[in-house]
């Protein structure tokens, strides 16, 4: 029953947002799950974060992941925000089928929000149940613990839980609550919110919050929330360069999806790329490809600029200048992208110093990629090969190997520019190219039959691959299918 008191199986709360954020946020029970069953549990994020995850544990943990039982200290709430979704602006959105636990200090000294997606109405609820059903959240959970072992910054997920009820979608399918760790909850579109109400004294609070909390070496600046506009700048133009190098096409980047701890938020109608298409679009809903794949950059601009506009009467008494100032840091994001994302194509290259003509280079891979019908993935795990003396596995890739010769040309004469060794370069691009991702049909596959069978050893297996997705291992070769060509495009829906 929420509010029994536990055995301390979970480690002590201290919520900060509740405690300094009142006002910005409802405080909120979840739902009684009726039977909670844990159907996956991260072991190693639940250690690190002091659960006690012995065997005796299991059905208290269950309850508690789920928000049946509330452990020692939670003070569950759910949080305001707004957003703009595909352009245009949704005054009031806020959690809606999500409570914030708490927070939780990890055994590393890291503060960390604990939130249970899928526990039930809440205020912020408009028409919809509360509810989030076992395939969805299974997902985010494979595609944000896949994120995390590819080195991007993302929210974890800690466990999903079944809720031993059915939920009503265009049939019914099993209930399920994801326990998801985050940095923060706290979105542009909780600026948002607070902004488009003129509620200065709110948005000032929640500012300090978020500096303390993210950028607390900004605190004492005179300047401070235009350093703080700048540093999440900063953390979504690397976090942006960082999907883009992995092929990752978030599907839902409206500004209530954007940290502003620079962590990737809110796995929806998410995919990786299969092969190269600067316009792949996975999701049912984004019929105008306005989150398409080579789009995202542009799109996280214009998030921040929709952030600015929330920090304008922080800035200063000057509106005018606060803009212009804000400006600037925006017109320095471009630049900043790209320079993240130059680092990681030459990484990916296995190319160590900085030399004129590198975008070039990086572009004419690009260019010859295009209307290939080329694996992403592939094309960059087997160019250590072309390192090691053998350019065929990656020539094999293209439906047209022959445009690729006078690029292979003028990589092989870069080569020279670089002192260390080519093997132990190329071990280097082995390190930073993952052979394993959350392949589309593979991913499909393992949900299915999770949600059919309630057999859940495939999805296990799939995350041994996934959590390891640099490490090569010939028993996983499954994991490297590419799909059938003429397979019909991957699309995903919006489950809620
Ligand atoms: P999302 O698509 O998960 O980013 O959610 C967008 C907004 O819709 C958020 O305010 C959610 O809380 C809300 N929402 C999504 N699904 C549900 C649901 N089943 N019940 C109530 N609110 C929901
Ligand atoms: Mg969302």
């Amino acid at each position: 029953m929420p509010g029994e008191a536990t055995r301390s199986i979970a480690p002590k709360f201290d919520n900060s947002y509740a405690r300094d954020l009142e006002g910005l946020y409802v405080e909120w029970q979840p739902s009684a799950a009726p039977a909670p069953q844990l159907v996956a549990i991260n072991e190693a994020l639940g250690e690190k974060l002091g659960f006690d995850l012995g065997a005796s544990s299991t059905e208290q943990m269950a309850a508690i992941l789920s928000g049946k039982q509330l452990p020692d200290g939670a003070r569950p709430l759910a949080q305001a925000y707004a957003g703009h979704q595909f352009g245009g602006l949704s005054p009031q959105l806020g959690d809606g089928r999500a409570v914030l636990l708490g927070e939780i200090i990890g055994l590393d000294g890291g503060r960390l929000d604990i939130q249970l997606k899928g526990s039930g109405r809440t205020p912020f609820s408009r028409s919809g149940d509360g509810k989030a059903t076992l395939g969805p959240m299974l997902r985010e959970y494979l595609m944000s613990e896949a994120m995390h072992a590819l080195g991007v910054p993302t929210t974890r997920a800690l466990a999903v839980t079944t809720t031993g009820e059915q939920v009503l979608r265009d049939r019914p399918l099993p209930g399920a609550v994801l326990a998801r760790v985050a940095a923060s909850h706290i979105r542009v579109g909780t600026f948002e919110f607070f902004a488009l109400r003129r509620d200065e004294e709110k948005l000032r609070r929640l500012a300090d919050y978020s500096i303390a909390r993210h950028y607390p070496e900004l605190a004492e600046r005179d300047d401070k929330y235009l350093a703080f506009f700048d540093a999440v700048v900063e953390a979504q133009a690397s976090l942006l360069a960082k999907w883009m190098l992995v092929g990752f096409v978030h599907g839902v980047m409206n500004t209530d999806n954007m940290t502003i701890s620079g962590e990737t938020i809110d796995y929806g109608p998410c995919a990786f790329l299969d092969h190269y298409d600067p316009n792949a679009v996975f999701s049912s809903i984004d019929r105008g490809g306005r989150y398409a794949y080579a789009n995202q950059p542009v799109i996280a601009q214009w998030n921040l600029t929709r952030f600015a506009e929330t920090l304008i009467p922080l800035i200063g008494d000057d509106a005018e200048e606060a803009r212009r100032q804000l400006m600037n840091v925006i017109d320095s994001y471009p630049n900043r992208y790209l320079q993240h994302w130059l680092g990681g194509m030459r990484s990916k290259l296995g190319l160590l110093t900085d030399q004129d003509g590198d975008l070039e280079l990086v572009n004419g891979l690009y260019d010859v990629m295009t209307d290939q019908n080329v694996d992403f993935t592939l094309v960059f795990r087997r160019m250590s090969g072309v390192l090691r003396g053998d350019s065929g596995p990656v020539r094999t890739l293209f439906s047209n190997p022959e445009k690729l010769a006078s690029w292979m040309a003028r990589y092989e004469r870069r080569q020279f520019l670089e002192a260390l060794p080519r093997s132990v370069r190329a071990d280097g691009m082995d390190r930073v190219n993952p052979i394993y991702i959350p392949r589309n049909q593979k991913v499909e596959e393992v949900l299915a039959i999770a949600v059919e069978n309630g057999d859940f050893v495939p999805f296990k297996n799939f995350m041994k691959a996934l959590s390891k997705p640099f490490s090569e291992r010939p028993e996983l070769e499954v994991y490297t299918k590419l799909p059938p060509t003429g397979a019909p495009a991957h699309v995903t829906f919006c489950g809620t």
